[in-house]
Formats: C-alpha cells, sequence, structure tokens
C-alpha cells in the first residue's frame, strides 16, 4: 500500500472484511458467532453483491432447499448479520492493502487508515470483456458484457437493444438469453467457442432449450460490424484449435452483442499485499482455512475462484470466517510444512493448494476439496491419489464437466498420516 497518504484517521481492528457480497456476509457472520471483533466494509451503498441483480431463482437450493432469488438468498445473511450487531461500514472502498494488514479506506471522500490483525478478501469477480477477447472491428455501441446488461434490466430497467446475440455460454449469458427474452427481445442465438457449453446444465435446459433459443458450439465471433450501433456480427465455425474454419462465416444481423466469456477473481488488493495468486484460476493460493501465504488474510468466494453455486461460497466463506476470528485469537495452530495438493490428469485446478497440519480447530476432521475437470465426460472417476501412487479414494461420477465443481473429501488424519511420510496429493479425473 502507498501508505495511508492524506489518511487523517487510523481505526484499529482485530477481523477487517472486504466486500459485502454473499462470501463477505457468511464470512462476517461465522467470524462474529465464532466471538471476533468484525468490521465488514462494502463500496456499495446496500450489502448483497451481485446477488442483488440476480431476480431470478434457483439460489439456495443446497443450503435451505429453497429456490430463492439472489435479493432473497443475500436477505437471509443480511438479517443475521444485523441480529449479530456486525458493524459495516458502505459505501466505503478499500484501495490499498499492505502486507501488515494496514488498509487505505475511501468513504465519501475521506480517507481513513484501518489497522486489522486479520483480513479477509472477499471482494468477488469481474467480467472479461472485449478487449480481453480481442474480437477485430468497429466499435460500435451495443456491446456489453451480460452482467452489466443484467443490471441495466434488472436495477435501472433499461433495456440494451431487441435484437440479441450472445457470445459465449457462461451462465450469465445463459440466464440474460432467458431473461432477454421475457423482456420481449429476439435472442437470435448463443455462440461457444469450445465444442462444450461453459454454463450449467441446468441454466441450458431452463434458459435456452425451453425458450427455443439455439447454442451454437465450436463458433465465434470473428468480426463486430456496425459503425454508430452493432449492425450484426460475423460468426464462424472453429476447429480443434479455435481457429476459424474458412467458408463456416456467415452474418447475423442485431443490434447488441452480450458477452459472457469469463470471470476473473477480483485482486488487485491480493496483488498489492504481495500474497501469491494461482496462474490457472487467478485467485489466491490458500490452505484448507482459506489462508493465503500472507499470514493473517484470508481470501474466499469468487476472490478465490469463480464458484458454480452460491451456497458453496457461503460454505466456504463460513470456513474463511471461523478461521480467521482464531487466527485473531491465536487459536489457529501455526502452518508447518503443509501437505501439497495437486490437479493431476483431467483437472483444471483444485482448492485448497495445500493443507496445514495440525490444524482445523475451525472445522469438521475432515478436509473438503473443491475442484473442476478439464472436458466433459460421462461414467467419469475422480482419484486421490499419493504421489507415489497409492489411491486413497475413488469416486465414480455419471457425468462431470468443468462447468460444475467437484467435491470431495479426506479424513484429516490421511493428511496427518501424507505429513508424516513427506508425500503430495493429487487429484485426477479419467
Ligand atoms: C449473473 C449471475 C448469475 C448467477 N446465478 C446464480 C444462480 O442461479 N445460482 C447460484 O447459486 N449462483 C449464481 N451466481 C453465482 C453467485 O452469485 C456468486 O457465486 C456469488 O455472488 C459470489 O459471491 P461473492 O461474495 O464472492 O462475490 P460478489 O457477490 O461479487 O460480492 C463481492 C462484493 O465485494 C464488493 N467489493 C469489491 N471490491 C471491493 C473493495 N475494494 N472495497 C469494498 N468492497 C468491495 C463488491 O461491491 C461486492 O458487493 C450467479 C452469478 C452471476 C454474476
Amino acid at each position: 500500500m502507498s501508505a495511508a497518504t492524506g489518511s487523517n484517521r487510523v481505526i484499529e481492528r482485530d477481523l477487517v472484511v472486504i466486500g459485502g457480497g454473499p462470501a463477505g456476509l457468511a464470512a462476517a457472520i461465522a467470524a462474529r458467532e465464532a466471538g471476533g471483533d468484525v468490521l465488514l466494509i462494502e463500496r456499495d451503498r446496500i450489502l448483497g453483491g451481485i446477488l442483488n441483480q440476480c431476480i431470478h431463482d434457483g439460489f439456495g437450493l443446497h443450503r435451505f432447499g429453497e429456490a430463492l432469488s439472489g435479493p432473497e438468498y443475500a436477505g437471509r445473511f443480511i438479517s443475521r448479520l444485523r441480529e449479530l450487531d456486525v458493524p459495516v461500514m458502505q459505501n466505503t472502498i478499500v484501495l490499498g492493502l499492505s502486507r501488515d494488514r494496514r488498509l487505505l479506506v475511501s468513504r465519501l471522500g475521506e480517507l481513513q487508515e484501518i489497522r486489522a490483525r486479520a483480513v479477509i478478501l472477499a471482494m468477488g469477480c469481474r467480467e472479461r470483456t472485449r478487449g480481453a477477447l480481442s474480437i477485430p472491428g468497429h466499435r460500435p455501441s451495443g456491446v456489453y458484457t451480460a452482467g452489466a446488461a443484467q443490471n441495466f434490466v434488472n436495477m435501472e430497467n433499461i433495456m440494451p437493444g431487441s435484437r440479441i446475440c450472445i457470445l459465449g455460454s457462461g451462465d450469465i449469458g445463459l440466464i440474460m438469453a432467458r431473461r432477454m427474452t421475457l423482456e420481449g427481445a429476439k435472442v437470435e442465438a448463443v455462440f461457444e467457442l469450445l465444442p462444450w457449453s461453459s454454463g450449467l446444465p441446468r441454466n441450458i435446459r431452463q434458459c435456452l432449450v425451453d425458450y427455443g433459443i439455439p447454442l451454437f458450439l465450436s463458433t465465434t465471433v470473428v468480426d463486430i460490424v456496425g459503425m454508430g450501433r452493432l449492425e450484426g456480427v460475423r460468426v464462424a465455425q472453429v476447429d480443434e484449435q479455435r481457429r476459424p474454419v474458412e467458408g463456416t462465416e456467415r452474418f447475423v444481423p442485431c443490434d447488441t452483442l452480450l458477452l459472457s466469456v469469463g470471470l476473473i477473481p477480483e485482486n488487485e488488493l491480493a496483488r498489492e499485499a504481495g500474497i501469491s495468486l494461482s496462474p490457472i484460476t487467478g485467485g489466491a493460493l490458500v490452505d484448507a482455512d482459506c489462508m493465503t501465504d500472507v499470514p493473517g488474510i484470508f481470501s474466499c468466494g469468487n476472490a478465490l475462484h469463480v464458484h458454480d453455486l452460491v451456497d458453496r461460497v457461503s460454505e466456504e466463506a463460513e470456513r474463511a470466517g471461523r478461521a480467521a476470528a482464531a487466527y485473531v485469537s491465536g487459536a489457529l495452530p501455526k502452518a508447518d510444512a503443509p501437505v501439497a495438493v495437486r490437479p493431476g490428469a483431467g483437472v483444471r485446478y483444485v482448492m485448497p493448494d495445500h493443507v496445514s497440519v495440525p490444524k482445523v480447530i475451525s472445522g469438521p476432521e475432515k478436509i473438503t476439496l473443491a475442484f473442476r475437470v478439464t472436458e466433459p465426460r460421462r461414467d467419469g472417476v475422480v482419484r486421490l491419489t499419493t504421489d507415489d501412487g497409492v489411491v486413497l479414494k475413488e469416486e465414480k461420477h455419471p457425468r462431470l464437466h468443468p462447468a460444475e465443481m467437484v467435491w470431495a473429501s479426506l479424513d484429516l488424519s490421511q493428511f496427518e498420516e501424507m505429513k508424516r511420510s513427506g508425500k503430495t496429493l493429487e487429484v485426477s479425473a479419467s
């Protein structure tokens, strides 16, 4: 952090949570319930994060056994936060974070420094934009990220256009295909570069199939046409190397192109604090307590890795909250020589990156691993193996898909044994 230049007030807190979305809310609640002194900071004027613009249902099926809308799901946590009387600073953005947990915050134009004994990063993620894709063509108006369009429609009551194409089959794009249709727009098609959808199968069914919206796989936008306003896109099929196939190009008229081409964990603050980030997920490398390699700084939710379901975000954040409270009270065992956890064949990444032993006064005697596979498979098998080939767990899955997180757990005692014998753990899928 470039020190708290210009800051005129210094506040001291035990634990500061950055971000008031579902991750920050759950982390703050869990830390408070564990007896910690917590401050929650949110840059927006309201709590709830991205859930505020997700007015469709489908949230909370695992956690509450109900299909809630985003605001309803967030509302349950906000009520609990209020019951616990957790202090919240809204309209407050964290601008800087140092390794020794000094935060530079701006609140209504006033700079403040906050010194914390522990910090939880829960800043969510941002969408990949056109700039990240380098699509050739003009720069007309009418090209938006799907999340920005969702914000226009659901929060501002503004329709971004009437004839829509969507590039990328991530969940936000799928949900927006349905939303725009319900609002009277014509959604021409969704185009996906990969040979499979990057969204949840349930969203393909409920948002495209049910509304007769075609999904073209192995297809991409190769040109954006229009000077003032978008007039259409040229699309082409791609080969196995994802290069456009000559002769397959066609023009699709539309006035709006929505991009749903990936999410990136929001980690400028983590970078500034010198936290090691994963080149695969873009989030911090953490142990099973969600602690980064900077002691006392924890990370959870979409800032850590992009999740498929918010229920899992809440679960992970609660773990971070309990562990951060334990860190502050000195009850979290010091991490030493952790057991490394590595993605093997067929697995893109595994969370956590390593497991510190001894650990877990903050949770059950099981360590849960979350991971994503590299490609869809039917009748798949997931294996948890030590680096000398001993299979610790083997699970059959009728279907494995990169859009869906896979979960598996091992007993803490198995990690203790790996530590004793100096082994690492590998997670693979076939
Ligand atoms: C369009 C869309 C549809 C979805 N649909 C579903 C669904 O149907 N079912 C489901 O289970 N999940 C769904 N999800 C996923 C779910 O919403 C996310 O997993 C969840 O919101 C992630 O929570 P988070 O707290 O990590 O991030 P966010 O909700 O993004 O919250 C992060 C918060 O941090 C704040 N913040 C960021 N930086 C700072 C800073 N520097 N200072 C202060 N505050 C900061 C932000 O303002 C924000 O409030 C959907 C997500 C999207 C985007």
